[in-house]
């Protein structure tokens, strides 16, 4: 079999994997980035498309390119959710001006970005195996039309997203390696593209509405007449048909009156707790393959960007002094843990709450709060609100208050998982001590919220 060898292998082409390539390229460093989508299908990826903006992305590729090619809504102002209870919206604006992009093009954009800043790109290549020398990953085995390469390398990333084979090839037995991973911890999720005739009146918002199995459908509009619409549902519940169920919703909705589907693209996503740890000696996952994801809006792609860039900066380093091993890896894990890590799991403490109570009860609450009240308890806490708003609040919310006591409980919880996140070991030595500080967390939570354990 023919070998190849690198400094680094990276594989997956989505956004983690382009920008952990584009980060090693732009070091000066050997990149190969085996993606296994032919060039002309890379970047087709099922997603909503939402960002925040363009500050979304580490500064290694050319943004104002990205931008100017990809971004094709700039003007998401608004998260707006529908109540099918009252059939009332509430909207809730952004701080920041979000952004939806032409998801195709955006794949595209970043890897041609990766390839301009030195990245050897090979397309239609799938990674089948990984090779490990005492414990030690050193490249994988890759196929493309039946002929087979290896390829070597000092430090492999995998960016292979969710379903990444590459975790059930290695042997985590010696590492960190978070390996605590089972379906019960993702979602399952479908969207669409759907023309419209006229302009929708939401092209400032991104919509959102609750359905069963814990999960929302959403419509975010890429153009005024060009819609993503989707939904997911967590996967410890019974399974959802989702194209029937989306197609149900658009033909109630009088805006997708003589539309036209242009794409369709289902998916899993992780909607869980990041990776306690992603590197073992000689790897690293990073975005999707490490559930770099915010556990209830799904947003994946501002985790996936910053963890590539940072699992390739410790990669690079440790590769300059020769030691590959996990210690020389950890700083990645330190920096995702300390940076968006700490919000994605106490988030996925208040998805633990959320699972216990039924979509009705929890629209329920979200009903019987008023507007102003939501928004002010979901920015500043009840602190914000006035005393009359309080008393308001505690009237209309009656017959909840045993739900609402449980989720302030949580709350305090999420406080304090926070801390502990922040905390977290700067050397694999204080890793067992850390994990189980952050489990004494969620015993808490499963025994305020009655929830079976989800690790
Ligand atoms: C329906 C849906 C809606 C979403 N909406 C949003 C949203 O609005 N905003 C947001 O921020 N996030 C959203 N997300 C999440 C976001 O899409 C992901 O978190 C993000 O794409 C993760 O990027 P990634 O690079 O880790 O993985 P991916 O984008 O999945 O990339 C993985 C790449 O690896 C390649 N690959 C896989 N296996 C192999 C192999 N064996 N060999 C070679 N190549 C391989 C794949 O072909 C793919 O190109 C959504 C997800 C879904 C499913």
């Amino acid at each position: 079999m023919p070998t190849e060898s690198f400094d680094v292998v990276v594989v997956g082409g989505g956004t983690a994997g382009t920008f952990a390539a584009a980060t090693v390229a732009d070091a000066g460093l050997d990149v190969v980035l085996l993606e296994r989508k032919s060039e002309s299908e890379a970047g087709h990826i099922a997603c909503g498309d939402a960002i925040k903006g363009k500050s979304t992305f580490p500064d290694v590729v050319d943004r104002e390119y990205l931008k100017s090619e990809a971004f094709t809504n700039e003007n998401i102002q608004y998260a707006r959710f529908e109540n099918p209870q009252t059939g009332e919206t509430l909207e809730i604006p952004f701080e920041e001006t979000g952004a939806v992009v032409d998801r195709k093009r955006y794949g595209e954009v970043l890897l041609e970005e990766a390839e301009r800043l030195g990245t050897d790109v090979r397309y239609g290549r799938v990674v089948q195996d990984v090779l490990q020398e005492d414990g030690t990953v050193v490249g994988v085995h890759s196929a493309k039309n039946g002929s087979e390469t290896t390829y070597e390398a000092d430090v492999v990333i995998d960016a292979a997203g969710a379903m990444s084979i590459l975790q059930d090839a290695v042997d985590f037995s010696e590492s960190t390696f978070d390996t605590a991973v089972n379906y019960q911890q993702y979602c399952s999720a479908y969207r669409e593209v759907i023309e419209v005739e006229d302009p929708v009146e939401y092209e400032d918002s991104i919509v959102f509405m609750p359905t069963e199995e814990l999960g929302y459908l959403w419509y975010f509009p890429r153009t005024e007449r060009q819609i993503n619409a989707g939904l997911g549902f967590q996967m410890n519940k019974p399974p959802m048909k989702l194209v029937d169920v989306l197609a149900e919703d658009v033909r109630t909705r009088s805006e997708f009156e003589n539309a036209e589907v242009i794409d369709k693209l289902g998916a899993a996503l992780p909607t869980r707790r990041p990776y306690d740890s992603a590197v073992a000696p000689g790897y690293a996952a990073v975005g999707d393959a490490a559930a770099h994801v915010n556990p209830a809006t799904g947003g994946g792609i501002p985790g996936a960007a910053k963890a590539g860039h940072w699992a390739a900066e410790a990669a690079i380093e440790a590769i300059e002094d020769g030691d590959v091993s996990e210690d020389a890896l950890w700083e990645y894990n330190r920096k995702v843990m300390t940076d968006f890590g700490k919000r994605f799991a106490a988030i996925d403490l208040y998805n633990v709450w959320a699972g216990t109570h039924s979509v009705d009860e929890l629209t329920s609450i979200v009903t019987a709060l008023p507007g102003q009240a939501l928004i002010d308890a979901l920015g500043k806490g009840a602190a914000g609100m006035s005393f009359g708003l309080q008393l308001d609040t505690l009237r209309r919310t009656f017959g909840h208050w045993r739900s609402l006591f449980g989720l302030y409980r949580v709350h305090r919880q999420a406080e304090r998982i926070k801390d502990i996140y922040e905390s977290y070991p700067e050397s694999p030595d204080g890793f067992a001590d850390w994990q189980s500080r952050r489990d004494a967390i969620y015993e808490q939570v499963y025994s305020i919220t009655g929830a079976d354990p989800k690790y």
